[in-house]
C-alpha cells in the first residue's frame, strides 16, 4: 500500500502479502501514538487473537518524535527514539497476533491540522482496505489534543468512506482520561479480562515508556481492575477486567450530526445524574 509519508511501516507479522493481510481486517484500531492501541483497545485484539475468521489491525498516525526518555535511552536523538517505538509496535503487533500494523509516520502538528488533507486521505485508503466491522478510536473527551486530532481526522475519513464501509460499531477509547464519569447508560463496557498474559506483555513490550518512569503496564491493568469492580454496585464481577468506551457510531452514520453537540451530551447526562442525587 502507498501512503503519503515514504517512510510510512507496514508490518504484517505472519509475513503475509500486504494486500491479503489487510483484507481480512474485522476489527480496526486507529491510535495517534504507539503503544495507544495496546492500552485503548485490548478488546479488539482480545476479540480476534487466535482466530482464523477475526482479524486485528492497528494504525498508529504519529512517528514517536519527542517521546520523553531516560536510562538506556536518555541521550537517543529523536531520529533514533522514533525508530525505537517504530520497533516496539511491531512487537506488540506480533505478540497480539494482528492482521498487519500500519504506523503513518506523521508530526503531532500536522495530525492537529484539520487543513491537512494527507492524513484523512491515508486513513480513507486504509478503511477501504480493511472494511472493518468494529472500529476502535480515541473518545472525544481525551485530554491529549493530538488524540482529539487524530479521531476528529478519523471521523472525517470514516464519514467520507461511510457508504463503503459501513462498520457495525465505532467505539471511542480510554488513554488520557478514563469515561467512568459517563452514566452507566451511555457507557459502552468492552470485556477486557480474557488472556491477561496477553494484555500484560501488550503494554509491557513498550519498554522505552514503561522504563522511563511512566508504569503503563501496572496503571493499565488497575483501570480495567477498577472498572470492573465498580461498574456495577451489586452483583457480583462477570469480568476481572473492562474498559469503558464512548459510542461514536451516530457520528458516521449521521454525518450531518454536530461532533461538539454529541459529546457534549455525555457530560449533560452526567451532570443531570450528579444534579439529581443533590437537594435542590
Ligand atoms: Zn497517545
Amino acid at each position: 500500500m502507498k501512503f503519503h509519508n515514504d517512510h510510512a511501516d507496514f508490518f504484517v507479522p505472519d509475513g503475509v502479502e500486504p494486500g491479503a493481510a489487510i483484507e481480512r481486517t474485522t476489527h480496526l484500531c486507529i491510535s495517534a501514538h504507539q503503544d495507544d492501541i495496546e492500552i485503548m483497545a485490548y478488546h479488539g485484539v482480545a476479540e480476534c487473537f487466535g482466530r482464523s475468521n477475526r482479524w486485528f489491525s492497528g494504525v498508529v498516525v504519529t512517528n514517536g518524535a519527542g517521546s520523553p526518555r531516560s536510562g538506556i535511552y536518555g541521550d537517543y536523538t529523536d531520529e533514533q527514539m522514533q525508530k525505537v517505538r517504530l520497533v516496539e509496535q511491531r512487537k506488540a503487533a506480533y505478540v497480539g497476533d494482528y492482521a498487519c500494523q500500519i504506523q503513518l509516520g506523521y508530526s503531532s502538528a500536522q495530525v492537529k491540522n484539520a487543513a491537512e488533507t494527507a492524513v484523512v486521505d491515508d486513513l480513507k485508503r486504509i478503511l477501504l482496505a480493511a472494511r472493518p466491522e468494529v472500529v476502535y478510536l480515541h473518545n472525544l473527551a481525551d485530554k491529549h489534543d493530538t488524540h482529539i486530532g487524530v479521531a476528529l481526522r478519523s471521523l472525517a475519513a470514516l464519514r467520507a468512506v461511510a457508504a463503503e464501509t459501513k462498520p457495525r460499531k465505532v467505539y471511542g477509547c480510554e488513554v488520557w482520561r478514563d469515561l467512568d464519569w459517563m452514566v452507566d447508560d451511555d457507557k459502552q463496557a468492552l470485556a477486557a479480562s480474557e488472556r491477561s498474559n496477553i494484555a500484560a506483555a501488550l503494554v509491557g513490550v513498550f519498554d522505552s515508556q514503561v522504563s522511563g518512569g511512566k508504569r503503563y503496564d501496572l496503571a493499565t491493568a488497575g483501570r480495567r481492575l477498577a472498572h470492573a469492580t465498580y461498574f456495577a454496585s451489586h452483583g457480583t464481577d462477570q469480568e476481572s477486567a473492562m474498559n469503558f468506551a464512548m459510542d461514536l457510531t451516530p457520528l458516521v452514520e449521521n454525518p450531518g450530526l454536530s461532533i461538539a453537540d454529541y459529546v457534549l451530551g455525555f457530560v449533560d447526562r452526567f451532570r443531570a445524574d450528579v444534579a439529581r442525587r443533590l437537594p435542590k
